[in-house]
């Protein structure tokens, strides 16, 4: 028998929105239920089909794997000769469907039970970095106060849902007997309980401890970015997992250079002379110190761009750059000697401004730093 379309058996169009395909399941699980069509083959037969077109289009990925290659997308799978699932998966997946408690993690197919790996909670907690650690990258040492399992504490298989983490009752409805799973609420899902504990465990059998954890910060992280370090977060009870740790960057002022994404900024002074005869100065970098040469007859407001000499980017292409704005120191005060000096150069037009084109506009070099 040729395999009929998903979407045809449950009546939808293939635009249809995930509630309208859980609404349509529904609505046909209702129809052809075995409870309310005893004895009859073809009802069962279409139960069968609508569960399986449910598993499918209820589930994004095979959806869209069916969506492109119908139900060769399944061969080898399930369902290949048709009906491939089972009494007991399809009433597994009616906690679900008719809402039998939250649950939500059912595995439906392959017959997996109901029960979850409980997960620990996760733990945040701020680093603080200077911007040379930033730069460079950073392993930081961490106390941490975690959650973990007491020492002599022991865990024994939950005797209300033997260890499954769900229990299934059987409710009459108008729509006559349904079987509904929903999480155990003695062991909340994870099947198991307390056996032993010491007197300074908590009720799950967890105690806090102090711990150093080490974490390695790659280089380019920006303020605010969160980094997971996997199970290193507040343990789980029984065979749970243990949560993450979250760790969040925070960056520190820097005194003297400003940052700008990848790219910094560094704010230099030079006096009037050294404006007029041109040196060289030293400047802290974030990665050490480098000596740049200032040209004589350099303008007030010059960017001079160290490139590289910026922020690693974080995503290991390459680093920014530091761009050193110039400026020049004006005296607010000269004594007698100097005053004359300058005001002897005041009737001389060598010092009248005569900006050549080489030296932008305000507006040009923040259109170049940008560039
Ligand atoms: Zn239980």
């Amino acid at each position: 028998m040729a395999k009929r379309d998903y979407y045809e058996i449950l009546g939808v169009s293939k635009g249809a929105s995930a509630a309208e395909i859980k609404k349509a399941y529904r609505k046909k699980a209702i129809e052809f239920h075995p409870d309310k069509n005893p004895d009859n083959k073809e009802a069962e037969a279409k139960f069968k089909e609508a569960a399986e077109a449910y598993e499918v289009l209820s589930d994004a990925d095979k959806k869209a794997r069916y969506d492109q290659f119908g139900h060769q997308a399944f061969e080898g799978g399930f369902g290949g000769g048709g009906g491939g699932m089972n009494m007991d998966d399809i009433f597994s997946q009616f906690g679900d469907i008719f809402g039998g408690g939250g649950f939500g993690g059912f595995s439906g197919f392959g017959g997996g039970g109901g029960q979850r790996r409980v997960k620990g909670s996760n733990l945040r907690i701020r680093v603080k970095l200077t911007l040379e650690e930033i730069a460079n990258g950073i392993e930081k040492k961490i106390k941490v106060k975690r959650k973990i399992q007491a020492p002599g504490v022991s865990y024994k298989t939950c005797s209300t849902c033997n260890g499954t983490g769900q229990v299934t009752r059987i409710a009459n409805t108008i729509l006559g007997r349904m079987q509904t799973a929903s999480p155990c609420n003695v062991c909340g899902g994870s099947g198991q309980t307390i056996d032993k504990k010491p007197a300074d465990a908590d009720a799950q059998g967890l105690k806090v401890s102090e711990e150093t954890v080490s974490i390695k910060i790659p280089a380019g992280v920006v303020d605010g970015m969160q980094l997971k370090v996997a199970g290193k977060g507040n343990e789980a009870p029984g065979n749970g997992i243990s949560g993450d740790l979250i760790v969040v960057i925070e960056e520190e002022a820097h005194d003297k250079l400003q940052r700008e994404g990848d790219n910094l900024h560094y704010d230099l002074y030079i006096s009037f002379p050294e404006a007029v005869l041109g040196t060289s100065k030293e400047i802290n970098t974030v990665t050490g110190k480098v000596r740049i040469p200032i040209d004589a007859g350099v303008q007030s407001g010059k960017i001079l761009r160290l490139r590289g000499k910026g922020i690693p980017s974080i995503n290991g292409y390459g680093s920014g750059d530091l761009l050193v704005h110039v400026n020049v120191w004006t005296p607010k005060t000269l004594n007698k000697k100097q005053k004359e000096f300058f005001e002897g150069m005041l009737a001389d037009e060598h010092f009248e401004p005569k900006p050549e084109s080489s030296d932008k506009s305000f507006f040009e070099k923040v259109k170049d730093m940008f560039s």
